[in-house]
């Protein structure tokens, strides 16, 4: 058997909302679909696992088969006592899964709610937000072997989490398919309100009383909503560009362009800087390039105005990126996925 070859527009599948046209699409709902695909990789040029597309730069044009993951439901596969273990499927959104913890007096990811598109994309970047991190939480992720043809268990160890990273960006582990994630969460409600306090949000009403999931749940809502774009009003992949890690000697050289410079020290010999602040003092914020334009109200961000092609959001990010260099010293990285 082979898939029909039929042209699918992704732009309702990516949160940029480029066109990108695909000839092979497929939504992957059971086991017997994983193994027809291992079956017939040899029909296709390449791979691509498409989840909510919020993370993702696709092209006008993808020549692989791109596959959706539908696998849903949330259970909990042991309970510890004051910790439980919990799997969640990879078509699951991140967001109602975070709620579906709460709501059953499992917490530890609260700080994670909002964050859009599926389960099965949270371990390729390890997401994160406001001081935490998936990879705080994780205990194994199950995916299927495609070359292989059979389910694996890799432990979160195994995994080689760091800031937006995991082994699940790298070439050896793009045949991979994440079919869902195993998460230990705590009976006890302890939120991490670290990074409010840093940021000088623990002022704000809602965050008063911490001991209200409501109250926080509402704070992170309001505080996303004042530095993030609707995504139903502009196209855009939240965070655009990662925050650098450098060492003390490229610290000390940025600071020379930079003495206002604004970083956190990770260890010693490490320093995080703020990648939108960089791009706002080098002018950038409000820019145009094509129908491309950086975020008035967050540097961070670039948006579609209506029209963008994937040139347009190459060519700014490449401006971007050489004239921050030229400036600061500070090679930026771009965050989503961009697909070539
Ligand atoms: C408004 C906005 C705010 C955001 N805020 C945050 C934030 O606070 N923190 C943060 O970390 N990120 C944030 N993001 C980025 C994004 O939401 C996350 O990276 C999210 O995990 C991407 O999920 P997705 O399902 O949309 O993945 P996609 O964009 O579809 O894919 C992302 C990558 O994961 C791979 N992938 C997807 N599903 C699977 C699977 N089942 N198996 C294997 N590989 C897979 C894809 O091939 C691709 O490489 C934001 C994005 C937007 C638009």
């Amino acid at each position: 058997m082979k898939l029909e070859s039929k042209q699918q527009n992704l732009k309702d599948l990516n949160t940029f909302k480029l066109n990108s046209f695909t000839d092979y699409f497929f939504v992957v709902r059971n086991f017997e679909d994983l193994k027809f695909i291992t079956s017939t990789l040899g029909d296709y040029k390449d791979i691509f696992i498409l989840g909510g597309g919020s993370n993702v730069i696709l092209p006008e044009c993808i020549e692989s088969l791109v596959i959706k993951v539908n696998f849903s439901g949330i259970r909990m596969i042991s309970d510890f006592g004051n910790d439980v273990l919990i799997e969640a499927y990879a078509g699951e959104f991140w967001h109602n899964f975070v709620i579906h913890c709460l709501n059953m007096g499992w917490y530890g990811l609260e700080n994670l709610a909002f964050i859009p598109g599926t389960v099965g994309a949270a371990p390729v970047q390890n997401i994160g937000a406001y001081g935490i991190e998936f990879s705080n939480y994780c205990y194994s992720i199950i995916a299927w072997d495609l070359l292989k043809g059979e389910i694996v268990e890799i432990l979160a160890r195994e995994c080689f989490f760091a800031y937006r990273n995991s082994i699940f960006k790298q070439k050896t582990y793009k045949n991979f398919i994440i079919l869902s994630v195993r998460v230990i969460l705590s009976k006890i409600w302890n939120p991490n309100l670290e990074y409010f306090k840093i940021n000088d949000y623990s002022t704000r009403k809602s965050l008063e009383d911490s001991k209200n999931i409501n109250n926080l749940i509402e704070a992170i809502f309001d505080i996303r909503r004042s530095k993030l774009p609707n995504i139903k009003e502009f196209g855009n992949v939240g965070s655009f560009f990662k925050n650098p890690i450098i060492s003390e000697e490229s610290f000390l050289n940025a600071l020379h362009f930079f003495p206002d410079l604004v970083f956190w020290e990770q260890r010693k010999d490490a320093y995080k800087l703020s990648a939108g602040w960089l791009i706002d003092n080098c002018g950038w914020r409000g820019k145009n390039y094509g129908s491309v334009a950086v975020y008035e109200k967050n540097a961070l961000i670039l948006l579609n105005q209506g029209l963008a092609k994937f040139d347009d959001v190459i060519g700014l990010a490449a401006l971007i990126i050489n004239d921050v260099y030229n400036k600061s010293g500070i090679k930026l990285e771009i965050e989503p996925l961009v697909y070539y």
